[in-house]
């Protein structure tokens, strides 16, 4: 090698050392929740986006080819798992053509895993042929902020992996994030104490990490399986036990089949509960925080006082 190649090749190696130290992490995301907990991760030591919407129902979503764009340049996916996205994300993964990010490369993140316990895991064979979309267990965890504590945690030891420069910030980030959801525990706890005695009836699994969390007694699933529309003969059912009951709340999301769910409410007498199903699917939820305060008011609202008749 001879003086002026060997100059260049110093100054290409500077030049890429200085970039990397400049560069942002390309995070990627399915879900809205997901973003949020990684933009509190990363800070601006990450560019964050997300694949499906907030106001988007993340079970099916259009595999367009503008989201393996996004794809195809990020650093790490984060994604939900639990067969939550099994229609539509291997499809753009393929698209992709991104091997930082294919299963099993540094940037492939399965968040699920950082999770300590996976709700209504199916006993025994599920026939997904049926439609039943909740095969390896209920996928919507970040619906309990102490399941998004571990997330918090699991992606910074994963962004500190892929930039370790930034390694302490991630890990601060994410104890900031710990803190703010023990902070608010409180308030949440108390806000839902007159729907602990409630009977709830939702129309699709989506909320049962929320429930459970909360202790909440849910009663009944207008869905009898998830995914699947529900038969007149189950609905039927469930009106009557709610009818049965007092003080029912009825919740669905708003990509549920509310027509429904409107007809199992007005049955029971009783106004329907829409509530945004992730951060950003209503107005004024994009920031995870304000999602979950919303759910809780939202439900508190709905669970006046008993009166007895
Ligand atoms: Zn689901």
């Amino acid at each position: 090698m001879n003086f002026t190649k060997t100059l260049i090749v110093a100054a290409m190696l500077v030049l890429a050392t200085a970039g990397q130290s400049l560069a942002e992490l390309k995070v990627v995301t399915t879900i809205s929740d997901l973003a949020r907990i990684a933009e509190a991760v990363g800070g601006d030591d990450v560019e964050v986006s997300t694949l499906c919407p907030g106001p988007r129902d993340p079970h099916y979503l259009p595999a367009k080819p503008s989201l393996s764009r996004k794809l195809a340049k990020a650093d790490l996916l984060c994604y939900n798992g639990l067969e939550l996205e099994i229609g539509w994300l291997s499809l753009l993964l393929d698209k992709a053509r991104n091997p930082r990010i294919k299963p099993g490369g540094q940037g492939d993140m399965d968040c699920s895993n950082a999770l300590e316990h996976i709700l209504d895991v199916p006993d025994g064979n599920v026939d997904r042929s049926m439609g039943d979309i909740h095969a390896l267990g209920n996928p919507h965890y970040t619906l309990n902020p102490e399941n998004a504590v571990l997330v918090a945690r699991a992606m910074s030891r994963r962004m500190g992996e892929l930039d370790p420069q930034n390694e302490a910030d991630y890990t601060e980030r994410a104890e900031v994030f710990a803190r703010e959801v023990t902070t608010r525990l409180p308030h949440w706890h108390d806000q839902l104490a007159e729907a602990r005695s409630k009977s709830i009836i939702i129309y699709h699994q989506h909320w049962n990490y929320f429930t459970h969390w909360q202790g909440l007694n849910v009663v009944g699933e207008i869905e009898n399986r998830p995914g699947i529309a529900p038969s007149p003969r189950h609905v039927k059912g469930i009106i009557d036990r709610g009818n049965d009951l007092d003080g029912v709340i009825v919740i669905a999301a708003q990509w549920d089949h509310l027509e429904v769910a409107r007809e199992v409410a007005e049955r029971i007498g009783v106004p329907l509960t829409i509530l945004p199903g992730y951060s950003g699917a209503q107005e004024g939820t994009d920031d995870y925080f304000a999602f979950i305060d919303r759910l809780c008011t939202r439900v508190a609202e709905a669970a006046p006082p008993a009166v007895k008749e």
